[in-house]
């Protein structure tokens, strides 16, 4: 006779379900699969069981949920459903393990050499457990704290020439994540020009359009620190599995890993296995692949097998853009003078250009005086002065124009004489050369040309040094003063 289910413990349904399923599956499977799980709880009739990993969930999931399905029915009848848990550290701030260990089997069916997983997954409050409904027939995934920052979203981002590709092909992937040729997505640029912006942008819209998929994204480091505790806690295959289940899986600032072999080779196997399934790899960088060093040669070839795009310096308009939206985002009036200022003066790059913004945003408040141009002049020529080390367009048409003996004005002008054409095509090459400043940045400080003109004078100084050796010498002079 059967017991009622209500009379049961959770521990003898279990155990019930245990005995059917061994008779059905070979033992070693059983012990793999099956040995690990714990029952946690049964409340009306849903019996809730608790697996070591998120990978564990999946293969269930994908192995034998039929046999699950009909064992919780013939014990818990037909409206007896099951659902689990996966214990998991609580985020990776405090460290701990995970409190139950993947097999020695199931180990060395995924992966050789032995790697690795997670961490992050997840975040809500301090719970040791994360509950993941699965309840049959229905099944939902995996819950994992993606990392992504609302305001990093496509439309903060301001598209100009200097970003232009890759914010088309962001959007691309992430319209249609996985599928596009542009998997691996790498972007590179100098710090501050929107990397890390411009991949979130695209977890965060995949995550909007595709709620199903899991998005994670986190820093080389984060992934290197994790992979390294990982070796210490003896979890290396939860790390890797982890890391396998994602659909879209972003990286930044993969310059880190240089020479941290161990890591690059767990990358590297994640990397295979994600690519191979069609799943989204971005990953960002401070270089190009081919100028990334410490990063092996397998890894860099891989990179290259979507598309590596780079961010440029904004131009004067973008930069005015930018300010804009930023003020408007965070509801503060700025007068146009100012802004322009702002976004003349500062051309390094673009979270230099926020943090003067917000400077004299702090200022306006702190001395409640309202904000003008008086006050952003001042608050520009104290941070031009803590950054005089740079080497500045002012600065070299300064140089340039005491060696020919010219004066700045002159060398600025329409003028078509042969020496100050001389001089100020040289001035606009040494900008381009020794600064970080746009082709029209550079065009608008040297007497308001446009950027082709300062394209056609890098053009003919290059020809020059090639071709006249008195005009080398003045180059070669020039280029040490300016360094002195
Ligand atoms: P990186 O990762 O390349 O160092 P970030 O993505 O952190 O740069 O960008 C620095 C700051 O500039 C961030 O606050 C970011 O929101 C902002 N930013 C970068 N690019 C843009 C853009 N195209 N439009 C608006 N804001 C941008
Ligand atoms: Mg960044």
């Amino acid at each position: 006779m059967i017991t009622p289910a209500s009379e049961k413990t959770h521990i003898q349904v279990w155990d019930n379900c245990l005995k059917v399923i061994k008779d059905n599956i070979p033992t070693q499977s059983f012990k793999t699969w099956f040995v690990p799980i714990q029952p946690v709880r049964l409340e009306k009739n849903v019996l809730t069981i608790q697996v070591p990993s998120p990978f564990f969930y999946e293969w269930l999931e994908e192995h034998y949920i039929n046999l699950l399905k009909k064992t919780i029915k013939k014990e818990l009848g037909s409206d007896g459903t099951l659902e689990y848990t996966i214990v998991v550290d609580s985020a990776y701030q405090n460290n701990s393990p995970y409190t139950v260990k993947m097999p020695a089997s199931h180990r060395n069916a995924i992966s050789n050499p032995p790697v690795s997983m997670p961490l992050n997954i997840h975040s809500e409050g301090n719970s040791k457990e994360i509950p993941n409904p699965f309840v049959i027939p229905g099944l939902k995934k995996i819950k994992v704290n993606s990392q992504l920052n609302d305001r990093l979203n496509f439309d903060n981002f301001i598209e100009g020439d200097c970003n232009r590709l890759a914010r088309s092909a962001g959007y691309a992937i992430a319209e249609k994540p996985g599928l596009t040729a542009f998997n691996p997505f790498f972007l590179y640029s100098h710090v501050g020009l929107g990397k890390t912006h411009l991949s979130q942008a695209i977890g965060i819209h995949i995550k909007n359009n595709f709620p199903d998929k899991t998005v994670l994204y986190l820093s080389a480091e984060q992934f290197q620190l994790q992979f390294t505790d990982s070796i210490v806690n003896k979890n290396q295959n939860d790390f890797i599995n982890f890391y396998q289940m994602m659909d879209v899986l972003i990286i930044d600032d993969i310059h880190n890993l240089a020479g941290k072999q161990k890591t690059q080779d767990v990358f590297f196997h994640i990397f295979n296995h994600l690519h191979q399934r069609s799943k989204q790899i971005i990953i960002t960088s401070d270089k190009a692949p081919v100028e990334l060093n410490g990063i092996e040669q397998r890894l860099l070839s891989r990179f290259k097998w979507g598309l590596a795009a780079d961010l440029q310096l904004p131009d004067f308009e973008t930069r005015v853009a930018i300010l804009k939206k930023k003020t408007y985002n965070d509801g503060i009036e700025m007068p146009n003078d100012v802004i322009d200022y702002l976004a003349f003066s500062i051309t390094s790059n673009i979270r230099e250009l926020e943090g003067a913004l917000n400077s004299l945003i702090a200022q306006s408040v702190l001395n409640k005086k309202s904000i003008n141009l008086d006050l952003a002049k001042k608050m520009i020529d104290k941070i031009v002065i803590s950054n005089t080390k740079e080497i500045s367009i002012d600065y070299i048409q300064k140089v340039v124009c005491d060696y020919f003996a010219i004066s700045v004005d002159d060398m600025n002008s329409k003028s078509r004489k042969r020496d100050i054409v001389q001089a100020r095509q040289l001035a606009m090459y040494f900008s381009k050369e020794m600064t970080k400043a746009s082709l029209t940045t550079i065009g608008l400080q040297c007497g308001n040309k446009d950027h082709a003109t300062v394209l056609h004078a890098c053009r003919t100084v290059t020809n020059l040094l090639e071709t006249d050796r008195i005009f080398k010498t003045y180059h070669d002079e020039l280029v040490r003063k300016i360094k002195l």
